[in-house]
């Protein structure tokens, strides 16, 4: 039923997105009740493995957990039927689990527009934990980090120059980093390589007074640092619901997002507006060869949005 409900809310059928929003209205009441945690780093930083692990450990202390996880045929044209099979395939099949890859084709590094919702038909079903993965394309980073209680950045210790890696503004939304991959010959690179990461937050302003996001080591291969890891997150869930924190963040995020959505609909509404598409073509072609100034243009295209429908 929870794959039938996030399917609707995918779907762009008008009677569908009706009967989905009703469906949201309904569930309402039963959402928030889960900790929220984003997840990104780079293709082959070890996402999957990690999250597989961390979902595992989740579920043997009895909590349930459901992912939103990176369609990998999604990221690489011509990709692999097999991807998500073979992606977290021990959670896959734990009873208390639930992982919901992200639909093909449609997603902006395994964010899709109803990413949101979906968190909450997830909590309205009963997840403890839904913990949303993303690869860092585009502003997907952000978008999650926005939708999320908690923003893990996973990382690799790569040949010394760790911080040229970062994606500028990563550090800004990140509650905490973790190198992965520290095991065997890596265990010291991956120290080294927080350590620097350290240095650099250190130079950041932290998002919140009372949390400083820790930068720690892991290994999602061995299960080394991933209880540590899960503690922090409820040390810093404790902490800001204590504070009144999270749930500020939470609302300025509903409200942020009711914005965005406001901007999408008015945006939609004024290009598919019959004097807008009458003079669109013209307008933008006037921008381009530099006969009208581009703020003219916009000034053109919100007048002839104000011209009556017919
Ligand atoms: P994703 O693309 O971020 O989802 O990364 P994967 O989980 O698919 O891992 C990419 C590669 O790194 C695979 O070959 C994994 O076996 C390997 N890998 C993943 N996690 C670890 C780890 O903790 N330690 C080591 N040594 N290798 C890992």
């Amino acid at each position: 039923m929870l794959s039938q409900v996030i399917t609707l809310l995918e779907s762009r059928r008008p009677d569908h997105a009706e009967l989905a929003a009703e469906v949201l209205a309904l569930l309402l009441a039963d959402t928030g009740g889960s900790t929220r945690v984003g997840i990104t780093g780079v293709p082959g930083v070890g996402k999957s493995t990690f999250i597989d692990q961390f979902g595992i450990n989740l579920c043997e202390t009895g909590l349930s957990v459901a992912v939103l996880a990176v369609d990998p045929s999604s990221q690489r044209s011509g990709g692999s039927i097999l991807g998500d099979k073979t992606r977290m395939s021990r959670l896959a099949f734990h009873p208390d689990a639930y992982i919901r890859p992200s639909p093909a084709g449609v997603t902006l590094g395994g964010v899709t527009r109803t990413t949101r919702e979906t968190i909450l038909v997830c909590e309205a079903a009963g997840f403890d934990v839904v913990l949303v993965e993303t690869v860092g394309v585009g502003q997907s980073e952000t978008i999650v980090a926005e939708m999320v209680d908690f923003f893990l950045v996973l990382m690799l210790a790569g040949a010394g120059d760790e911080l040229q890696g970062i994606k500028k503004g990563v550090l800004e939304i990140a509650d905490m980093i973790a190198v992965n991959k520290a095991d065997g010959d890596n265990v010291t690179k991956a120290a080294a390589a927080a350590s620097d990461y350290r240095h650099a937050l250190s130079l950041t302003q932290p998002m919140s007074p009372s949390w400083s996001p820790p930068v720690v080591t892991c290994s999602g291969a061995t299960n080394v640092g991933l209880d540590d890891i899960w503690t922090q997150v409820v040390v810093h869930r404790d902490k800001l619901t204590a504070t009144g924190e999270l749930d500020a963040r939470r609302q300025d995020q509903q409200v942020r997002w009711m914005w965005s959505m406001v901007d999408d609909r008015l945006v939609t509404a004024l290009r598919s507006h019959p004097a807008v598409q009458d003079i669109v073509g013209d307008v933008e072609a006037s921008v381009r060869s530099g006969v009208l100034a581009a703020s003219a243009a916009a000034e053109q295209l919100l007048a002839a949005s104000d011209s009556p429908t017919g």
